[in-house]
């Protein structure tokens, strides 16, 4: 069974979809593993680094696809990239199918089987092949370096003859796995922090991190969270009232970091243009959601924008990959244990069983069908 890693083609993308490490494995388990040269370039994994691991290097992306049995990829494909994909092959990748439908459709005329990575259920077992949580948890700590390093002062309360240094003051809107690793970080570099989330459940996570929890008078805290443990949309009148809190916290802070998302849905607006406003100049907000519309009303996805009143919305694409090495070594290693479950202990081939809810849960494809019952309306 030939499994292939192509480079990755999307701007902004620096991650591949394996490495050194994982290619052993690879091995070890029977496959045979062709890398696209430069493929790990960005992820400073040279050619010469996979070879030594066991892999074949191959010159272009049609001869790593060539005959591939599995395709490991990090981003979707783009139309291109799904037109070369060997009709049959199975495609291992992120693949953002609520965002992509005519992708889900494309992917299912090319006959390909196709999993979506950040699917994977979020049970026990699957927590080593969680990408959400292993790219998230890397992009909470980008944030706030990020925010570090467009904030015109320091972080730590410094005392010295020449004065005392304030402590940044950050405030961490949503604190799932971004928020609390953001949380994390900015405390490590001695800010003070508060955080913020619909889910009761976090209270006491921010509290053991050292932050303390912004309350919201919450009568729906029964429902605000899914069986899967992710936010629902909350009602128009808990809005109102997050706003009014929200407001009086957001204009006291130096930096804010927002990573508030709801699955499949708009990510909802938490900071309005007036508490933008009412922020001190040289304040810094980091928005996280900006690629599903961002949790600031100013925020513009890819851009750094400055307000006339000295405030700076910074919406980096792609964030994990602003720390790509690890950002690789970890994607890489959720994918080599979801393709080792795979893998039919007897014949070594991949073997689809659909009785495992982690494979039922992230097929989207099979057969020349999109079969994953969340999608099936893209056909
Ligand atoms: P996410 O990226 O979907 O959202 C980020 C955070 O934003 C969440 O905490 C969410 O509650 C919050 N949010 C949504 N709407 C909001 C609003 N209007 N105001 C404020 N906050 C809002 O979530 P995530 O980080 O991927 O994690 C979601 C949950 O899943 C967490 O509880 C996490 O611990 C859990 N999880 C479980 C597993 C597992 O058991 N295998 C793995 C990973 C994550």
């Amino acid at each position: 069974m030939k499994i292939a890693v192509p480079r990755e083609t999307r701007a902004h993308e620096k991650r591949v979809a394996a490495t050194p490490e994982t290619v052993k494995k690879y091995r070890d388990l029977g496959f045979e593993v062709v890398v696209e040269a430069g493929a790990g370039l960005g992820a400073a994994i040279t050619d010469d680094a996979f070879k030594a691991a066991g892999a074949e290097i191959a010159a272009d992306a049609a001869a790593t696809l060539a005959g591939a049995d599995l395709v490991l990829k990090v981003q979707a494909p783009d139309e291109a990239e799904t037109a070369a994909l060997p009709e049959g092959a199975t495609l291992v990748a992120m693949l953002s199918p609520y965002t992509n439908r005519d992708l889900v459709k494309r992917l299912a005329a090319a006959g390909v089987t196709a999993f979506a990575m950040e699917l994977v259920p979020r049970i026990t077992r699957a927590q080593s092949m969680d990408v959400l949580s292993s790219q998230s948890n890397l992009a909470g700590y980008r944030a706030v370096i990020d925010a570090a390093a467009e904030f015109g002062r320091a972080m730590p309360m410094m005392m010295t003859a020449a004065g005392t240094v304030p402590p940044a003051r950050v405030l961490v809107l949503g604190a799932g796995v971004a928020g609390l690793q953001a949380i994390a970080t900015a405390r490590r570099l001695g800010g003070v922090v508060s955080a913020f989330d619909v889910r009761p459940a976090v209270k006491e996570q921010v509290e053991s991190l050292g932050a303390s929890f912004v309350d919201v008078p919450n009568d729906e805290a029964a429902s605000a969270e899914t069986k899967g443990g992710y936010a629902r949309e909350m009602s128009d009148a808990y809005k109102a009232r997050q706003a009014q809190v929200l407001a009086d916290h957001v204009k006291k802070n130096d930096m804010v970091i927002t990573t508030a998302q709801i699955p499949g849905k708009p990510a909802p607006v938490l900071i309005t243009e007036e508490m933008v406003t009412s922020m001190k100049p040289g304040s810094v907000i980091v928005d996280l959601a900006s690629e599903t519309g961002g949790n600031c009303a100013l925020t513009r996805h890819g851009e750094v924008v400055e307000t006339p009143g000295g405030v700076r919305i910074v919406a980096f694409p792609n964030v994990p990959a602003r720390v790509a090495v690890n950002a690789a070594q970890l994607y890489a290693k959720n994918l080599l244990t979801f393709v080792t479950l795979m893998v039919d202990k007897e014949t070594k081939a991949l073997k689809v069983d659909t009785a495992d809810e982690i494979i039922a849960g992230t097929l989207l494809t099979q057969g020349g069908a999109v079969v994953h019952p969340n999608f099936k309306e893209a056909e």
